[in-house]
């Protein structure tokens, strides 16, 4: 009875349309446990097309989900393009928009003297190559690598936090591959390496 007023109010929440009551009942509640999250889940799986088990939200597009027809752990867009094994930065497998002059900087700071200095810095926008949501903007020195957000460990929160072990589990998992790939890359374009 409970989960189910919970569902909705998570539903809300997600949505972004939760009364501020209804948020402080919500922070308020005793258990913040696995029952919630999975509720979580479920609410954010009724919400994409695709029927890959979600494991995480990672932001406000993206998943690392439980790919059905392999069961490898890949980041997905709520549109359904994927991003590769999750263990890989996903930027790697996106569109991207650097902006590098004063002027561009002009065209997203307000006012513009808060504006990065350009040389110093650059403006790098993350596309969905697929539905072209923008997935994520980082600021970094010109040639500063990809800045990898989120590398969970899956297989210790399900387990230790939630007490819902996954059915995979595997030490492998949890791992950052984000260099086999882009080493695998740059082997298949040796005349782009400079
Ligand atoms: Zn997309």
């Amino acid at each position: 009875m409970m989960s189910k007023v919970d569902k909705e109010l998570i539903r809300q929440l997600v949505d972004g349309q939760i009364s501020r009551h209804d948020a402080r009942t919500l922070l308020r509640m005793e258990n913040k446990d696995s029952e919630r999250f999975a509720v979580y889940l479920e609410v954010l799986q009724t919400r994409v097309a695709w029927s890959d088990r979600i494991l995480l939200r990672i932001s406000d597009h993206l998943y690392v989900v439980s790919r059905h027809i392999d069961g490898q752990r890949v980041v997905k867009c709520d549109c359904g393009q994927e991003f590769g094994d999750y263990r890989c930065n996903w930027k790697t497998a996106a569109r991207v928009r650097v902006k590098t002059s004063a002027a561009e900087f002009a065209g997203v700071y307000y006012p513009p003297a808060a504006a990065p200095e350009p040389e110093w810095n650059e403006i790098r926008e993350f596309f969905c190559p697929d539905c072209f949501a923008q997935l994520a903007v980082e600021v970094v020195p010109p040639g500063y690598p990809l800045i990898f957000e989120v590398l969970p460990d899956l297989d210790r929160y399900y387990r230790d936090f939630l007490g819902l072990p996954l059915p995979d589990e595997n030490p492998d998992w949890y791992q950052d591959l984000t260099v086999s790939r882009t080493t695998e890359w740059a082997a298949a374009t040796p005349e782009q390496q400079s």
